[in-house]
Order: C-alpha cells, then structure tokens, then sequence
C-alpha cells in the first residue's frame, strides 16, 4: 500500500500536458469504433513517417497480449496492439503502431527497421517508458522473452 502521497487539501493536479496525444476517443467507446480508430491512426502514422507504404489489411486492439505490445503478421498484413497501451501516452501508443507498421515493409529489427523508424521523433522517449512499465511489471522469471517484441531493448 502505498501512502506517500500529499494530502494538504492540494487535490491531485497531476495531468499530463496534451500535445502529443493522439486523436483517440477519450470515451472508451470499445467497439469496432475503436478499431476503426485505431486504424485511421495507422493510415495516418504510415503516411507521416512511412511514406504511406505501410497499408495493413488488419489493425486492431487485443486482450490476449502477454508480455508483447504490438505484433504484425506481414503475410496477412494484420497488426494486433495490447488494449495495455490504451491508458498509455499518445506518443507510446503511436510508436507502437508505427513499428509494428514497419515490420509490414521490414521484417527484422536491423538497420534498416531503425533506420526506417527512426524518422518518428519519439522512439527513445516511448522506449524507455515501456522498458520501465515491463521491468515494473516483470516479476523474476515471468516474463516470456521468446518473441518479445517492441519491449525487447537493444
Ligand atoms: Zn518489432
């Protein structure tokens, strides 16, 4: 149980500043919506920073996401993100999406994968705040590495 919090009648002013969220409903409205959401978000990051070669058949939230945040199918061109990111930063969940959209044009994490992605701005920043969650989740020995995606380092 955590107490350390300050109760001087100052009520919790802690909010996020706002400019990189993305346009996501705030209403968790879960429904296909969401989806239809999430992949116009798709269409939008590919076409910022991948040229608009990255064109999934398939873009949708999941549950059964262990351990990984994002996977991409490239010979079904379907994308599948954890709804874990959903209460994450706009700029998290948009580099999730945008690495998983370029494993649709690089399948590996090479030079080329980075070099690709390294034309979004936020890649280290969105990193480090997914290394932290993992390691703050990770109880020894719990996590299944075996194809850990986005949330492997190096
Ligand atoms: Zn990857």
């Amino acid at each position: 149980m955590v107490t350390a919090e300050p109760t001087r009648g100052r009520r919790s002013a802690w909010l996020p500043p706002g400019p990189c969220e993305g346009p996501y409903p705030s209403d968790m409205a879960r429904e296909p919506q969401e989806d239809a959401a999430l992949r116009a978000r798709a269409a939008a990051l590919s076409t910022h920073y991948l040229g608009g070669h990255a064109r999934p058949n398939s873009v949708r939230w999941v549950d059964t996401m262990q351990g990984r945040w994002g996977s991409c199918t490239p010979s079904a061109g379907t994308i599948r993100l954890s709804r874990r990111l959903q209460s994450m930063p706009g700029h998290v969940r948009d580099y999730v999406l945008l690495h998983e959209l370029t494993h649709l044009l690089v399948p590996g994490h090479g030079p080329n994968f980075w070099t690709l992605l390294g034309s979004y701005p936020h890649v280290e920043r969105a990193r480090r705040y997914l290394d932290a969650v993992t390691a703050a989740a990770a109880a020894p020995g719990s996590v299944e590495r075996s194809e850990a995606e986005v949330a492997t380092g190096g």
